[in-house]
């Protein structure tokens, strides 16, 4: 069966951190799909809109709600980058195709524990939430996100709501940088994974952001925690 495609309307577009554009599209009638997976828009280039490439965000609405939501962080000259922060706006259409995609919270895990930086938290807003707030699911569930600048963090509002009212639910924000007032966690992500294995020894493991980051995470994670790879999960933003 051919993948559906669809022509969607852009209802929003919000700059919500240093460089990351939140936009949210009219869901089509009848379009169905699993929390974790992304779709793939037809994106002109600026100078030639005849010339079109298809580029991969992942949905960071649950399935449950009504309109799709994505989260973009711009790349230097990149060419959707330069449509939504130039071109798309606010009643724009564009064609989209999909839901593609295997990155799903596994239900034969005992415990799930996701690993973002970035825009890599979208898929895990998605799951999460349809996690915690459809399927009423009570296993642990833990989110590491981070990101290098206290004001690089979005969504924070939304985590910390679904963890003040889910007590399976824990989310630790993680910052990098050296930014003096942070209270929080520091350093890279994987450095906190072994306390929370402690308590979770049987959990999948689910990462998703840069792929230079992916691939890091998953080398720690086989290499100096002897995880087994069966219970890896990785999505890479290429
Ligand atoms: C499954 C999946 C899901 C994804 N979900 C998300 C998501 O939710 N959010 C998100 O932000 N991203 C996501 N991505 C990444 C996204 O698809 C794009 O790769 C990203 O947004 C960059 O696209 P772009 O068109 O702006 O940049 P591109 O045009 O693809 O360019 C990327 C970078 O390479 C540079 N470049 C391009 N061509 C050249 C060249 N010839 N020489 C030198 N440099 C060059 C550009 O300047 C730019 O910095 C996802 C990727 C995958 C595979």
């Amino acid at each position: 069966m051919p993948t559906p495609s669809y022509q969607v309307t852009c209802t929003k577009k919000a700059l919500i951190a240093p460089g990351v554009y939140e936009l949210h599209f009219s869901r089509p009638e009848g379009m169905t799909f699993k929390a974790g997976q992304f779709v793939l828009f037809d994106v002109p280039l600026a100078e030639d809109p005849a010339d079109i490439q298809t580029r991969a965000y992942s949905i960071a609405s649950s399935p449950s709600e009504k309109d799709l939501l994505f989260c973009v962080k711009l790349k230097a000259a990149g060419r959707a980058s330069l449509w939504i922060e130039i071109l798309l706006q606010q009643g724009s259409t564009i064609r989209m195709q999909g839901p593609f995609g295997l990155f799903l919270l596994k239900d034969s895990d005992p415990a799930h524990v996701c690993v973002a930086t970035g825009a890599g938290v979208a898929p895990f807003r998605s799951q999460i939430k349809w996690r915690l707030e459809d399927m009423k699911d009570t296993r642990p569930m833990i989110l590491l996100f981070g990101v290098r600048n206290p004001e690089d963090f979005f969504w924070l509002e939304d985590f910390e709501f679904l963890a003040n009212t889910h007590e399976n639910f824990v989310f630790y924000p993680v910052l990098t940088g050296t930014e003096e007032s942070w209270k929080g966690l520091r350093g890279r992500v994987q450095q906190h994974l072994p306390r929370i294995l402690a308590a979770h020894p049987e959990a999948g493991i689910y990462i998703c952001g840069a792929p230079e980051m992916v691939k890091d995470v998953k080398e720690t994670c086989l290499n100096d925690f002897e995880i087994p790879k069966i219970r890896l999960h990785a999505e890479g933003y290429i």
